[in-house]
């Protein structure tokens, strides 16, 4: 850690340009800057590290919908996934016999679920991004 003295270049927030920018240091508290000189805008105002938090702060709810938490007995797909990934799984290929419920790795597609069986020779497998038809039970 190199140390902090005044006239020494800190990176702080601007109250001026409302970015962190490169500082000067204009008077210290103890180890600490207490009032910066931007560079940028030669401004002087009081030591910043970073933009001051926004007081509409809980944006992280708005990332993940808003579920019924009483129906939390449904597993997110990546979570079904994740956990596939660890077991073992069929590799696909066309003359195979797959049911409901199966674990198969496609070459194009990756890891999927089979969904529905439909006599006499296709499945409909769940990948991660898309379900497909594929043929099973050939030759
Ligand atoms: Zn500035």
């Amino acid at each position: 850690m190199s140390k902090t003295a005044v006239g020494s270049d800190v990176e702080a927030y601007c109250t001026k340009c409302k970015m962190v920018l490169a500082h000067s240091v204009v008077a210290m508290t103890g180890a600490k800057p207490r009032r910066v000189r931007c560079n940028t805008c030669n401004g002087e105002h009081n030591y910043r590290a970073e933009k001051p938090v926004a007081k509409t702060a809980a944006k992280k709810t708005a990332k993940t919908p808003k579920k019924a938490t009483t129906k939390r007995t449904r597993q997110s797909w990546e979570e079904v996934m994740q956990e596939a990934s660890a077991k073992p799984h069929k590799k696909y290929n066309m003359s195979g016999s797959y049911g409901e419920g199966d674990w198969i790795e496609h070459g194009t597609f990756g890891l999927g679920c089979v969904q529905t069986f439909i006599a006499p020779n296709k499945i409909t497998v769940r990948f991660a991004d898309s379900t497909r038809m594929l043929v099973c039970n050939r030759g």
